[in-house]
């Protein structure tokens, strides 16, 4: 479904993705683990088309994608759930939902569908329909960030670090949720620091070491090796 083929992208005159290949097929839930600064970030906003590459191709759907604008590729059907909830902080959770879906076509009848079906997902939402965004906690705005792209039914999902500075519970619920979107069809792939749970809940993995993929493989596999153990996983 995505195809990435010896990417490279600059910040300036400085290199911070080398020759990146990476794939993810339909169904798959595919993890990107990596440090502080290995370029994570700079991936999913390349693919999202927020950053030019500088050398290198990217794929969606046997199309390339690397030109296009960010416009387009949302158009395409990638929904990008960016690090640090972006959502509307002075409109309703119903509302940023509504926003979600601004682009559809389809009708509201199905457009409605979509959103009771997220209130079944996070019952949270639903309780809070009418609280002002901007006043929900951190993990309620990270749900409703996750809620508006589901909205928006994209065919790939990009997820930045969900669950950066969310507490452990609702952290579980979080990654509950992208497992269970996935079990529905969605394609995912994944950035996460919380390694552990990610290769868990992933089919493949890679591993990106300061611009470049280190390793990759089967996050079973992954999850037992012992390189990655004792970087990533801290056991
Ligand atoms: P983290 O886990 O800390 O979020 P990351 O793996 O997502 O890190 P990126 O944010 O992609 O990493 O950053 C990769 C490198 O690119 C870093 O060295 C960072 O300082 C640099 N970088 C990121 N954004 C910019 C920018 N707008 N201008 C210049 N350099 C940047």
């Amino acid at each position: 479904m995505l195809k990435i083929e010896n990417l490279q992208v600059h910040y300036d005159k400085v290199q911070v993705i080398h020759d990146v290949s990476l794939e993810v097929n339909e169904g798959e839930i595919v993890t990107l683990i990596g440090s502080n600064g290995a370029g994570k970030t700079t991936l999913l906003r390349t693919i999202s088309g927020i950053k030019r590459a500088s050398g290198g191709s990217i794929t969606f759907m046997g199309e390339p994608i690397h030109q296009m604008t960010s416009h387009k590729i949302v158009e395409m059907g990638i929904g990008h759930v960016p690090e640090g909830r972006h959502v509307f902080p002075d409109m309703s959770v119903y509302e940023n939902l509504q926003m979600g879906a601004f682009r559809r076509k389809d009708s509201q009848a199905a457009i409605k569908k979509d959103l009771e079906h997220i209130f079944d997902l996070f019952p949270r939402l639903k309780e809070r329909s009418q609280q002002m965004a901007g006043t929900m906690s951190g993990g309620e705005q990270q749900m409703l960030a996750i809620g508006r792209a589901i909205m928006a039914k994209p065919k790939l999902f990009l997820f930045d670090e969900p669950s950066l500075g969310i507490a452990p519970i609702i952290v579980a619920e979080i990654f509950k949720m992208i497992k269970k979107m996935n079990e529905e069809g969605s394609t995912i792939l994944l950035v996460e620091q919380n390694a552990n749970a990610a290769l868990k809940i992933s089919d493949r993995a890679y591993i990106l070491e300061t611009g470049k993929i280190g390793l990759e493989g089967q996050s079973s596999d992954l999850l037992n090796d012992d390189r990655v153990r004792k970087i990533y996983l801290g056991f």
